[in-house]
């Protein structure tokens, strides 16, 4: 969706990974406008908003998740928009286009709020993102946060660190008014992206256990409490591979795959879903900025007693190189060597790396094994010694 606000997509049509005709013609059933209003375990029935009964024998439960909002007055105000499904998407770009909007401030600092500050900014507005943190994304803090604040920088969006939004009011110079904590700003239109949280209301309603993080419990075949009912994506939890817990993560390829599960094991192939490793990856402007595993923080909580290494990199050789940077930063196990994380932020070549790392985490390969992986070395894509490896074995000295 930012790429098509940004009008890097520009048909709405490209949007649509599969229509309902799509669906009809592989036997399944869409009905859209249909709310499920109630479902009744013991009949085995759910409730539609058309006032219609439809029996089930399994029910998979795939509600997503709902927007996080301020709480604050006025965030209900004209010009106000979240930005979770296709419908928001297709809003806010009209109402940048009708309201010709000029000025906008994004509520809260993550990879959302980053992806639509370079949208905003491909249409030539004034972009401001605030956010109750010192640093945008916060999962890549130290160097690798500044790195991200000076991408920003660099393309004109200003960051309001340890900034509360207080209230959204009528303006005078333009639409709206965001009173915050550092004072006000001027917006044409507000962002809000500060999280989204399970919808797990129908799950509650029957019973269905909930986790630690608030989202539906599953097990590994996707299966709730109930016996004959599933949930899968952004309204359920997920196992972590590495801190060995169950996490909520909102992530649209663990719902396909959790989906995928769930439709096997109902379907008669039985399948499990082995979990996560934590991997995720954005487009900041110039920037790839990617993660796979616990930060030093997450292992910190998770039990471990980690060990990191920052470096600055290369993405190729350097005899090839045009001044790119790449910093690295590895986390490990002091007590195992076990690597279990990475972030990773380069002009080109993160995404690359924390694949990579992934792959290694997937497999719970200690800090010397990853220090000599036998990678694809060719001078356009890095050095005989990668960013990877130097970090790698840095690491293994500190042990
Ligand atoms: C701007 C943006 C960028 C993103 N970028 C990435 C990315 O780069 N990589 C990534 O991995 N993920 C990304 N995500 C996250 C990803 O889109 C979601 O994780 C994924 O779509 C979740 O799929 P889902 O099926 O669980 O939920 P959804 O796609 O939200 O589907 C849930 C559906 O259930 C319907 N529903 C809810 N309640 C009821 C009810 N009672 N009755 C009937 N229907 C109901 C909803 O209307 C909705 O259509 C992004 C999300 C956003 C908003």
């Amino acid at each position: 969706m930012p790429y098509y606000i940004g009008d890097v997509i520009k048909d709405e049509q490209k949007l649509i990974v599969r229509t309902p005709e799509e669906f009809r013609k592989s036997g399944i059933d869409v009905m859209l406008r249909t709310g499920v209003d109630g479902v009744d375990p013991a009949k085995g029935t759910v409730s539609l908003s058309t006032g219609q009964a439809l029996p089930y024998d399994v029910l998979v439960i795939a509600t997503g998740a709902e927007t996080v909002w301020p709480g604050i007055p006025g965030q209900d105000l004209e010009g106000v928009f979240p930005l979770k499904n296709l419908t928001d998407g297709l809003r806010l770009k009209s109402f940048l286009e009708t309201a010709r909007c000029k000025k906008a401030v994004i509520i809260g600092g993550g990879f959302i709020a980053m992806e639509m500050s370079e949208a905003f900014r491909s249409r030539g507005m004034d972009v401001k993102v605030m956010d109750i943190l010192p640093a945008p994304a916060a999962r890549w803090g130290g160097e690798l946060g500044l790195f991200i604040l000076e991408e920003l920088r660099n393309n004109s969006v200003e960051f309001l660190p340890e900034t509360r939004p207080l209230s959204i009011e009528a303006g005078s110079q333009c639409r709206l008014r965001v009173k915050t904590s550092k004072g006000d700003l001027d917006a044409d239109v507000v962002l809000v992206a500060i999280g989204v949280r399970g919808k797990v209301g129908l799950a509650e309603s029957i019973g269905v256990k909930k986790g630690e993080t608030g989202a539906v419990q599953v097990n590994f075949s996707q299966k709730t409490s109930h016996d004959n009912i599933y949930a899968v994506g952004e309204c359920c939890e997920v196992f972590n591979r590495v801190s060995r817990r169950w996490i909520y993560a909102p992530l649209g390829d663990v719902a396909n795959k959790q989906g995928r599960i769930a439709g096997q094991n109902i379907g008669g192939t039985p399948g499990v879903f082995p979990g996560v490793v934590g991997s995720q990856s954005f487009k900041l402007f110039g920037l790839e900025v990617a993660t796979t595993g616990l930060t030093e923080a997450e292992a910190i909580k998770s039990g471990f007693a980690p060990v990191s290494e920052f470096i600055w990199g290369l993405p190729m050789a350097r005899q090839l190189s045009r001044g790119e940077k790449l910093g690295l930063k590895m986390t490990a196990d002091r007590s195992t060597g076990r690597l279990l994380g990475a972030q990773c932020v380069a002009d080109e070549g993160a995404v690359k790396r924390i694949d990579t790392l992934a792959v290694a985490l997937w497999n719970e390969m200690v800090i010397q094994e990853v220090g000599y992986l036998d990678l694809a070395y060719s001078p356009f894509y890095g050095g005989a010694w990668d960013p990877i490896h130097i970090a790698a074995q840095n690491i293994a000295r500190k042990l």
